[in-house]
Formats: structure tokens, C-alpha cells, sequence
């Protein structure tokens, strides 16, 4: 049977985890993503049991487990340090196979490309539309066109293909809130364990990493219109504004400021996608933010994009017609993600409550809620297991 391709449109942790997906399937597979290069800004990334399975399918949840720090355990503090509740890593693995596992971006990010043949990443190969023509699509990019015979659309929250093949689909929507996210230098006494602090309006989160390094996360409710934090003079004025904010919150978090190197914070406004008919159209499906982005309240959404990819390659292997295994995959990954969107947002609007009486209310029912019902709450998001028989690992597969 001639090879078949695909076209992945966008080379971020979804778009690179399903060319690997299709190419350990057989596919020939061309990212082409708009970057001129594919380093990554960053900051740290939780990876949840869920993700560390579809890992597994890709066999690199080994290669992944090597860059990531596992905390043993951690949980949610009120405003004045007390803690609301408490998560126990160790449970968490023994209920779902894996424990939270955290690492930088840029080391997930790299793990995936190194898995990839190298001439199958074309940086600075910005995609400005895509064409259904029937039995081909078109896909139009800086380099020229390509004529797969699959497009994943894995472009992110401002995705050019959904646009180009969804035009009436409602667009990207500001939670209301704005994310600040950075990596402190190496800590000579780094805190024992990681902790979300929950204040009015405003949470400051902080987990470890190996090496000594914290990644923290910040929120702040806020009208939408942030810089990204990414020139150096723009990351100063959010640290300014970090420090203003949360400077005198509970320890560690003013010594955790202090480690931030200059130049180190990102700022993100936070978006979510109100929820697509479908994710596919003929020959082309949507993944990862492209098709549902999601607030990082359940920090789920490079999560599900993993889970996608691994979806989206058994669909294509147990059904050969694209169109009908396209549907497949629409119909096992449409409800699924669209739930765990609602259920971020709803998390994210309780996390930011301002009005005291409410805030009192949200921090008691959070000290009232054994860690048990916690754990057992989340089974419907972290107990996800691989369509098909899960590949057992096999490192260093050949590709
Ligand atoms: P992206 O990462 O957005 O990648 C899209 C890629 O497409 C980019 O490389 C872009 O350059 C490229 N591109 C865009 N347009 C084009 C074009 N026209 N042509 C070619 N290429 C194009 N998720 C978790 O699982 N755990 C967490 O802890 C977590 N924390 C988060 C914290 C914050 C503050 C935020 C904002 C998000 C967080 N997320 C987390 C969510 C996670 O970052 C995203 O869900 C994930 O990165 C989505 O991956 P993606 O590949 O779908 O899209």
C-alpha cells in the first residue's frame, strides 16, 4: 500500500505528539509550523496521570519521567498560608498509574521532537489557509501548498485552519483573568513541597522541578489586554507587577519572587473555546487548543492534546477511509474535551472568587472535602485509558 501522509499544521506539544502518533503508524508526516525555529519560551508544564499514559503509547513516558519532578505531596493554602486541603502524590499513583509529574516545556517539547526524523519538522512554514477539495485538501503555506491525504490542525487558540473551515464558529473567550508563569534559578533550600494559594481575586501557585528550580503561576483577575511578557522589557514590568501583587503574600512566595531571574516572567491572558459541532471536517481534524482550548485551572490542556494525538492515530489505524475514521475520532474526543473545558472554567471562576463571603465559604467547603473525595472526583479526567490495547513501552523505538 503506498505510504500515506499528512500534513500537521503546528509544531507545539500536540502537533508534534500526533506526527509521532501517525509516523509510528506508518505515515509520512510534515509539521509545519510558523516559528522560524522550534525553541520554546516556557515555564514548567504538570503532566497528569492521563498524559503520562498516552506517553506510554508513544513510548517516551520514560524518556519524559527523566526530565520531571515528582512531589510528594502538596495542596491548596488560604491567604494566609493555612492549608485548605492536601494531595498526596503517592495515592494519586497507586489510584491512577501514574503520579503529577512536572517539567519544563522545552524539555517535553524537545523529547517529542528528538522522536521525529528530522526532516519531517519545516520550521518557518507559517500555514495561511487550508482547502477542501473533496478527496485532497490543500494546504497553503509560506513554503508552497501541500496535498495530503490528512490535515491535523493542531494551530492553537487562534488555529488558521479552524478559521479557514469553521468560519461560524465562534471565537476564542476571555475568562477574565490574566496568568503570569516563570522558572526561579536553582534554590539552595528549595520548599519541601508545592502549594496553590488561594486569595480574592488572585492565586499564586508554585510546584518543584528538577535541579532545584521552582516553576510558579500566578492569576489575577483582570481585563484582558495583557503584553505576553515576551521581550525582556516587557517581562520586567509584569515582574514589577508581580511583586506588587503578591510580594507580601505567605512564605515561600516572596523568596520565590526574589529567585525569578530578570527577564523571566511570561504573562498570558487565559481563553477558552466555546465548544465546535465538530471537530472534523472530510480530511482534516482539529486538535490540542485549536479545537478546544481550555482555561489551566486542571492544568489538562496539553493533557488532552496528548490524549488526541494517541486517539486520533488508532482511529486512522483501525479505520482506513480518513473521513470515517475522522468521525471516530470526533465522536471519542468531542464530549470528552468539552467537558473537561467546562469543568476547568468552572474550577477557574471558583479559584478567582473575590467577595468575601464567598471566598470564606469556597476555603471552609475546601477544608471540609476529605482528600479521598477530591482524588475520587477527578477519576472521570485522570482515569483515561488509550482506545485499542496500550503499545507496551518500547524506549528508543525505531523511527
Ligand atoms: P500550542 O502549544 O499553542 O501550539 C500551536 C503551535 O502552532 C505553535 O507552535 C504555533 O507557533 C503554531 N502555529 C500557530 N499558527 C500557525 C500557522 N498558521 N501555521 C503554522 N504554525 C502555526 N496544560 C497542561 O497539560 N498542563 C499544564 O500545567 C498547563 N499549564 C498551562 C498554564 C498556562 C498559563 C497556560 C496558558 C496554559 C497551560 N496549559 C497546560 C495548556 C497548554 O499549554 C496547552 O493546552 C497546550 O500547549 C496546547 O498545545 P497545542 O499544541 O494544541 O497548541
Amino acid at each position: 500500500m503506498m505510504q500515506r501522509a499528512v500534513a500537521v499544521v503546528g509544531g507545539g506539544i500536540g502537533g508534534l505528539a500526533a506526527a509521532l502518533a501517525l509516523h509510528r503508524r506508518g505515515w509520512r508526516v510534515e509539521v509545519l509550523e510558523r516559528a522560524a525555529d522550534f525553541t520554546e519560551l516556557g515555564a514548567g508544564i504538570s503532566l497528569w496521570p492521563n498524559a503520562l499514559r498516552a506517553l506510554e503509547v508513544l513510548g517516551l513516558a520514560g524518556a519524559v519521567r527523566e526530565f520531571g519532578a515528582v512531589e510528594a505531596t502538596g495542596g491548596v493554602r488560604d491567604r494566609r498560608g493555612r492549608w485548605l486541603s492536601r494531595t498526596d502524590n503517592a495515592e494519586l499513583a497507586r489510584r491512577f498509574g501514574h503520579p503529577l509529574l512536572v517539567l519544563h516545556r522545552a524539555d517535553l517539547l524537545r523529547v517529542l521532537r528528538e522522536a521525529l526524523p528530522a526532516d519531517s519538522l519545516r520550521s518557518g512554514s507559517e500555514v495561511s489557509t487550508v482547502r477542501d477539495e473533496g478527496n485532497r485538501t490543500v494546504v497553503v503555506h509560506r513554503g508552497g501548498e501541500s496535498r495530503p491525504d490528512l490535515v491535523v490542525g493542531a494551530d492553537g487558540l487562534h488555529s488558521a485552519v479552524r478559521r479557514a473551515l469553521w468560519p461560524a464558529a465562534a471565537g476564542p473567550r476571555y475568562a477574565g483573568y490574566t496568568a503570569w508563569r516563570m522558572v526561579t534559578e536553582p534554590l539552595a533550600e528549595p520548599p519541601r513541597e508545592g502549594a496553590a494559594t488561594w486569595g480574592r481575586g488572585a492565586r499564586f501557585g508554585y510546584t518543584a522541578l528538577p535541579g532545584g528550580r521552582m516553576y510558579c503561576f500566578a492569576t489575577a483577575t483582570l481585563p484582558a489586554g495583557a503584553a505576553s511578557g515576551s521581550s525582556e522589557s516587557e517581562s520586567e514590568s509584569e515582574y514589577a507587577e508581580l511583586l506588587g501583587r503578591f510580594g507580601s503574600w505567605p512564605d515561600p512566595i516572596p523568596a520565590l519572587l526574589a529567585a525569578v531571574p530578570a527577564g523571566a516572567v511570561l504573562r498570558h491572558d487565559l481563553y477558552d473555546l466555546p465548544p465546535l459541532p465538530s471537530f472534523v471536517r472530510g480530511r482534516v481534524a482539529l486538535m490540542g487548543d485549536a479545537a478546544h482550548a481550555m482555561t489551566p485551572n486542571l492544568g489538562q490542556g496539553a493533557c488532552q492534546a496528548l490524549e488526541d494525538a494517541v486517539t486520533l492515530a488508532h482511529c486512522l489505524d483501525t479505520t482506513p477511509d480518513v473521513p470515517a475514521a475522522l468521525r471516530s475520532y470526533d465522536l471519542l474526543r468531542r464530549p470528552r474535551t468539552q467537558a473537561v473545558t467546562r469543568r476547568s472554567a468552572r474550577l477557574g471562576a471558583v479559584g478567582q472568587l473575590s467577595w468575601p463571603p464567598a471566598v470564606l465559604l469556597r476555603d471552609t467547603a475546601a477544608r471540609l472535602t476529605p482528600t479521598r473525595a477530591t482524588l475520587r472526583s477527578m477519576t472521570p479526567v485522570l482515569g483515561w485509558t488509550a482506545p485499542g490495547d496500550p503499545v507496551t513501552e518500547t524506549e528508543n523505538e525505531s523511527h
